[in-house]
């Protein structure tokens, strides 16, 4: 067992140590506390003027469209950063290609060395469960459905639920399944999904949810410019009809809503959609920095807070985001919502992904019991208001891993 002594020790469940120590035992955190009285022995390590605070966790991203990076331009629109998207990945029909295994692993690497402990990860083939079971971040990979016009969507789901039950879990991957949104899935779809997680213990989906106006007109109306996207790739349904309420009372009356899914993005919700939330125990991602890429707009964090509902933080792929440094993230956040109070967001950036994710049993915070998979940040001469200065924009330079 070795003693880590630092400035600060942010354990994220209670407030900032200052000068304190963590005990770690076989990778995992075995006590912690202040300085005892005997001082600094033979087995403590000082690691000076520094705070030491949990893994981060990026709740939402795509690693597999790693390889689009810087090559689909910012949009005002959302439908037409959609299209955009659309056309790059069929420049590119093998989901295998080098090029895309490559880019995989280095967005795995750059994660890690951006601070990143835990991802969930959106994945429409699967390719990214390989390079990440290889590699020392934690995930879920969710395997996302898509089908808008699905006349058997029992069995759409249950071929899903086979490919992912294929793949080997271990104590950091786990595979689970996510719709992709309300716009491009069809209701049965998502009731079958609602049916075939009813009564497991806890299995993460996500779904990205109200993110531009173009998806709530159009689960408002059944208009506008999904609707002709729709039609135009001859996705359609012409028997669907328009819910006539928001995406999230939408998915709430279907019984979608609960605990354990990852509602992303949010721009688009009222503080009722927020208030539903956040009585169903569900978690909304934000990723703002992709929402100014992609035209949905800014995301209103002050008002997610203000309703209570939990609140976790993604990057996105990178199509949408030049990097995938969650510290990046929480700084838009901070510039977006300058009330919040720090400590919220710093749980946003931890402990609420790891618990959306279902791995707060090993991350997320600085426990005993926990993994020892902590982060090191160099603090500079006169920052005294460690909570503060971590939302202010850290780069990968100013931080490590803390060796164990
Ligand atoms: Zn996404």
């Amino acid at each position: 067992m070795i003693r880590y002594h630092a400035a600060w020790i942010l354990p994220i469940s209670e407030p900032p140590i200052r000068d304190g120590w963590i005990a770690v035992d076989r990778g995992r955190i075995a006590a912690m506390g202040r300085p005892a009285a005997s001082g600094i022995g033979d087995r403590d390590v000082d690691l000076g003027r520094v705070a030491v605070m949990p893994g981060l966790v990026n709740a939402h991203t795509h690693l597999e469209l790693s390889y689009l990076r810087d090559e689909v331009p910012p949009s005002s629109t959302f439908v037409t950063w959609i299209r955009r998207v659309m056309a790059a990945r069929r420049a590119w029909p093998d989901p295998a290609a080098p090029e895309i295994l490559d880019a995989i692993d280095c967005a795995i690497a750059e994660s890690a060395a951006a601070g990143t402990a835990l991802v969930g990860d959106i994945s429409n083939t699967l390719v990214t469960f390989g390079p990440l079971a290889r590699s020392v971040l934690a995930a879920v990979v969710f395997y996302e459905l898509i089908r808008f016009n699905a006349p058997d969507p029992v069995s759409f789901v249950d071929e899903a639920r086979r490919r992912i039950a294929a793949l080997a879990p271990s104590e950091r991957l786990r595979a689970s399944l996510a719709a992709h949104a309300p716009y491009s899935v069809a209701p049965l779809v998502f009731r079958a999904m609602r049916d075939a997680m009813h009564g497991d213990p806890f299995v993460p989906c996500s779904v990205h949810l109200s993110e531009s106006q173009e998806e709530t007109e159009f689960i408002r109306s059944g208009e506008g410019p999904w609707r002709e996207l729709l039609e135009e790739i001859g996705a359609w349904d012409p028997a669907w009809v328009a819910p006539g309420v928001s995406p999230v009372q939408f998915l709430d009356e279907g019984g979608f809503l609960g605990s354990n899914v990852l509602a992303v993005h949010g721009v688009q919700m009222s503080s009722s959609d927020l208030a539903r939330l956040a009585a169903r125990g569900a978690t909304l991602v934000t990723c703002p920095r992709s929402n100014g890429h992609t035209g949905a707009g800014a995301p209103p964090i002050t008002d997610f807070y203000a309703s209570g509902v939990r609140v976790a933080i993604g990057t996105d792929s990178l199509a949408s985001t030049p990097d995938l440094n969650v510290f990046s993230e929480l700084a838009t956040m901070r510039a977006l919502a300058p009330g919040v109070p720090a400590p919220l967001m710093l749980d946003s950036a931890t402990r609420q992904g790891a618990r959306a994710l279902g791995f707060d049993a090993d991350y997320g915070t600085i426990e005993p019991g926990k993994r020892a998979r902590l982060l090191v940040v160099q603090m500079p001469p006169g920052a005294v208001d460690v909570e503060e200065y971590l939302l202010s924009g850290i780069d990968p330079q100013q931080i490590r891993w803390l060796e164990i």
